[in-house]
């Protein structure tokens, strides 16, 4: 479950951006003061920091200048003064969005989820890319080394598995089967070039329905595969 933390010490303006966030399936926490905010801001993980200017020891400015230098997680800064905003803006202390008092609670609620997808989307392109590959319905999990169709999993033996991967992390390109079974097989084992096309047509019956019709694994002609991208 995602975890936000409200730093705000209007209890009733903290109560209710809690009681909207949790409705909407997120774990909320709440600080009243800015020291001890900064803090669990620093120390420990949340997905979003919903941040209020003005506050007890420390202010949201400062607030959100550390936590900008720590960590890139979304902050939404909430302020009364439509002056505060442009001194967000004009400061350049990295707050994402900006919200005015009094806002709508489910506008609040967007907003974040926004941000979180926005986010999400930002670290998930660097992790995806060497831990999962995804394509209509397909799922490679490099991780685990699972396959799954349309959320079902589908078993693979080693080499099999390794073969899709293979084609699948260089999309588009054509493969003669020479040039396979050297990769994956390598000189020294014991095989011969037809095991490729063994392992093609087992791979299609796993997953391509029907396999007659191949949409991730073509055969180019004279050439090799391809995996379609
Ligand atoms: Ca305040």
């Amino acid at each position: 479950m995602k975890k936000i933390l409200i730093i705000e010490d209007e209890n009733s303006i903290a109560e209710l951006e809690r009681d909207y966030l949790e409705i909407s399936g997120f774990k909320v926490e709440t600080e009243n003061c800015g020291d001890i905010g900064l803090r669990r801001a620093l120390q420990e993980d949340f997905s979003i920091i919903i941040l209020d200017l003005m506050l007890p020891k420390i202010d949201g400015f400062e607030i959100c200048r550390q936590v900008r230098s720590k960590k890139d997680i979304p902050i939404l800064m909430v302020s009364a003064k439509k002056e505060d905003i442009d001194k967000i803006r004009g400061l350049g202390i990295g707050a994402d969005d900006y919200v005015t008092k009094p806002f709508s609670p489910s506008e609040l609620v967007a907003r974040v989820k926004a941000h979180l997808s926005r986010y999400e989307r930002l670290i998930g392109n660097s992790e995806s890319k060497n831990d999962e590959i995804k394509i209509r319905g397909l799922r490679i999990d490099r991780t685990s080394r699972r396959v799954f169709l349309n959320d079902k999993e589908v078993t693979f033996t080693t080499k099999e598995f390794d073969l899709l991967n293979y084609l699948a992390s260089n999309p588009d390109r054509v493969f003669s089967k020479e040039e396979l079974f050297d990769r994956l097989w390598g000189m020294d084992s014991i095989g011969e070039i037809a095991t490729v096309t063994v392992h093609i047509r087992k791979i299609r019956e796993k997953i391509e329905k029907p396999a007659s019709d191949p949409q991730y694994i073509e055969t180019i002609w004279g050439a090799g595969y391809r995996f379609k991208g």
